[in-house]
């Protein structure tokens, strides 16, 4: 056929081809449809004229490659017809000419699908190799990409032939291609439950990698097989006879460990080849019908520990419980004779052939059993175990966990991967929306995105996206981000920039606000100033004056309220003033004896009671209403029974008091002090409520000025919180000293002296 390779008898070549597909096609003989043979030659046809001129490594024409690879799909892992068609075929669209479009022409949606799925997963992982990603992200995408299980099943098939096909390749390219096996392949392969499979990928990749500790166990073993057949036929002697004399159909192996796994116990274990104990297992397998297979197994079970000795520790039943993979089987492990512990496991035929090629041999059980019409229960069995394996992959139960081991599922649901209108692949959760997806792209995109199209159709901003979707992002430069975006988007990215642009919306806002009520004050002869602003923001109820003057610009908060208010506090502070100076023109102690009021015996000093001098025998208290401390400005209210009360000339009833009682008032002073005695005294904190923040107020009081704590409350009304607290201080300037080191506290606002009326 090619004239590029005179060597070659293209005759002979094309005679040996035809020899390797008639092969395929006896190993594809239990798909006898008629049409199925005629569409597997025409897959045959389609990809021997795509691949004609192209060579492996090893120099054998290109078409081996793909026959080989149908063949493992059919009869290593079990596969029906239309997967040999996408294996012959799997290599043509990324390779040749062919497009997806002719395959669905010539073949139709599913294979279509199937070859489409298989191109971009081999796509993707060379976009990773190019952006050197982790093996962890393409591990998942492996899994995440395809909607159909097929896609996974024939790149294993494909993997594992390249495995096997490995001599020619250069050194490098073998390890970098044996490592990804190692990581990705073979712990997938032991997920869909191909167990020969994945102990071929492991064996194969461990060749390569550790050429040496392969070589040497490989001999060793061989070494040690006569060794271990005279010991395998001595253990199961005693039973063979046993199971012959119940009349049991079985079959008796001795299974030897696989290399890789004898390498990893003794590396594990840190022993030597002879120290690896359990090399090998002995299967008995059972020749069951369906009704009586869980009874044959334990009936197997009885007779080997009628002979020897079980560790209870170390028995599993997987007949009664399959693994979440289907995998059935009785293990359990039993002293020999020699003193050395064998594991036995018993099965039946039917479960040790889903065992060794996963779930697609128990659907080939089950068709046979309901003996209905064969193709069409082929399809529907195909895709029950479809489904088997797609709800296996898609939920991470902690028993499927146990199973896979390192193999982390849950990562995988966690995330999708979807791809760009270039084929860029970019990595989401696993709710993201297309919005998440344009704001992932850029902000800018986020911002102005307006819909997208997913697959080719559009949907809205908050269309929920699967894996293996492609978006298409649409734009609008009038768009605008929107608060309830904020409930749809999952990324971060997306949600901070989308508060931020609302923010920045916000304060745009708040500026007209501003401006509007500025000019209306003008036209009242009034300024905006912080106190101003202030008394409307609690006016309001509104958290920040931001938010007042949103609420003002968007009208929501008529001037005509504002205005209302301005005059009725105008009003209060009018009386406030008058009431004040009238007091203060009267507040002068002046003792004048009143008839019912005791008379008051301040002792010298003129006429200055002295609070804290020991030699003055005054009998007085601090008030509790404005609990006044040394440094504080005081006056004396003479009581009927409580002698003289102390309080702060700011007391907030000291109007009450010196307005209505002036004659009961005398002046008070402190005594210069030498004891630290301390002093109980009320502040109230406000401030924006914080984690934290609480921590902070008490770390400085106790900690930083070693100041006493009597009491403290906090309370929190919508973000702003108050705080009461009762300290003990010497005098004015400790407690000065203590306020200016909590206003440092981030969140503080205001920090005043709390009194109460009414004492
Ligand atoms: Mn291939």
């Amino acid at each position: 056929m090619s004239d590029k390779m005179p060597a070659i008898d293209p005759e002979k070549e094309k005679q040996d081809i035809l020899k390797a597909y008639k092969k395929l096609l006896r190993s594809t003989k239990r798909h006898e449809a008629k049409g199925d043979l005629k569409m597997i030659r025409k897959a045959f046809d389609v990809a021997l004229d795509a691949h004609k001129d192209m060579r492996r490594k090893s120099g054998e024409p290109y078409i081996y490659h793909p026959i080989a690879v149908a063949e493992i799909v059919t009869s290593e892992i079990g596969l029906g017809a239309k997967s040999i068609v996408c294996a012959l075929l799997h290599d043509t669209v990324e390779d040749t000419d062919l497009t997806v479009e002719d395959m669905r022409r010539m073949f139709g949606d599913k294979v279509a699908q199937i070859i489409d799925g298989l191109t971009k997963l081999s796509s993707v992982l060379d976009i990773q190799e190019d952006k050197s990603l982790q093996a962890e992200n393409f591990r998942k995408m492996l899994l995440t990409m395809s909607s159909d299980i097929r896609v996974i099943l024939i790149k294993l098939a494909d993997r594992l032939h390249n495995m096997r096909t490995m001599d020619s390749m250069r050194r490098d390219k073998q390890l970098k291609i044996a490592s990804e096996t190692m990581y990705l392949y073979a712990p997938l392969a032991h997920r869909l439950g191909l167990y020969a499979i994945k102990t071929e990928l492991e064996d194969l990749s461990f060749k390569y990698l550790e050429p040496e500790l392969y070589d040497e166990i490989v001999t060793k073993l061989r070494d040690t097989q006569r060794q271990r057949t005279r010991f395998i036929n001595k253990f199961s002697f005693p039973i063979i006879n046993s199971l012959n004399e119940a009349g049991v159909d079985y079959e008796i192996k001795g299974r030897t460990k696989s290399v890789y796994s004898i390498a990893r116990k003794m590396k594990t274990q840190g022993v030597p080849f002879e120290e690896v104990y359990d090399i090998f297992a002995i299967r008995i397998i059972t020749n069951s019908k369906m009704s009586t297979e869980k009874a044959d197994c334990w009936k197997v079970y009885s007779i080997v520990t009628d002979h020897y000795v079980p560790n209870p520790s170390r028995f599993r039943d997987w007949v009664s419980k399959p693994k979440s993979n289907g995998y059935e089987s009785l293990h359990t492990t039993v002293m020999s004779d020699s003193g050395k512990w064998v594991e036995v496991q018993v099965r039946t035929k039917r479960m040790d052939d889903v065992a060794e090629k996963g779930l697609a041999a128990h659907w080939k059980y089950k068709e046979s059993g309901r003996g209905t019409a064969q193709a069409q229960s082929a399809e529907t069995g195909f895709d029950e175990w479809l489904a088997r394996i797609r709800e296996l992959l898609e939920s991470p139960d902690p028993n499927a966990i146990d199973f896979v081991d390192d193999f982390k599922l849950n990562l995988f649901a966690e995330e999708i991967f979807v791809f760009t209108p270039t084929g860029e692949v970019r990595t989401l959760p696993a709710d993201a929306t297309s919005l998440d997806f344009a704001f992932d792209i850029h902000s800018e995109v986020g911002v102005r995105c307006i819909g997208a199209k997913v697959n080719g159709k559009l949907y809205p901003l908050s269309h929920q996206l699967k894996s293996g979707d492609q978006v298409e992002v649409l734009t609008s430069n009038k768009q605008k981000p929107k608060e309830d975006w904020l409930a749809f988007v999952v990324t971060a990215k997306a949600k901070s920039k989308i508060k931020q642009a609302l923010k920045e919306e916000n304060r745009r806002i708040a500026m007209d606000g501003k401006e509007l009520l500025e000019r209306k004050l003008k036209q009242m002869k009034m300024t905006l100033d912080r106190d101003l602003t202030n008394k409307l923001h609690k006016h309001f109820k509104v958290q920040t004056s931001q938010d007042l003057f949103i609420k003002i610009a968007k009208k929501s908060i008529d001037f005509k309220e504002i205005k209302e208010f301005i005059e009725s506090t105008k009003n209060a502070s009018k009386w406030y003033n008058v009431l004040r100076s009238r007091i203060t023109g009267t507040s002068s102690p002046s003792p004048t004896p009143a008839e019912a009021a005791p008379k008051p015996k301040p002792k010298e000093k003129g006429d200055t009671i002295v609070i804290g001098d020991a030699s003055q025998k005054v009998d007085y208290v601090l008030a509790k209403c404005c609990t006044p401390i040394p440094g504080d400005d005081i006056f004396g209210f003479v009581t009927i029974n409580e002698g003289i009360k102390v309080h702060r000339t700011n007391c907030p009833n000291a109007i009450n008091i010196r307005s209505n009682y002036a004659y009961r008032v005398v002046p008070a002073s402190w005594a210069s002090k030498e004891d630290h005695t301390s002093f109980v005294t009320g502040i109230l904190i406000t401030g924006i409520d914080d984690v934290g923040l609480v921590n902070s107020i008490t770390t400085v009081i106790s900690k930083d000025l070693n100041v006493n704590m009597q009491s403290i409350a906090f309370e929190s009304h919508d973000g702003v919180f108050e705080g009461h607290i009762k300290v003990m201080v010497e005098g004015i300037h400790h407690l000065n000293n203590l306020i200016s080191n909590l206003k440092k506290v981030n969140g503080i606002k205001k920090i005043v002296r709390e009194d109460e009326l009414d004492d």
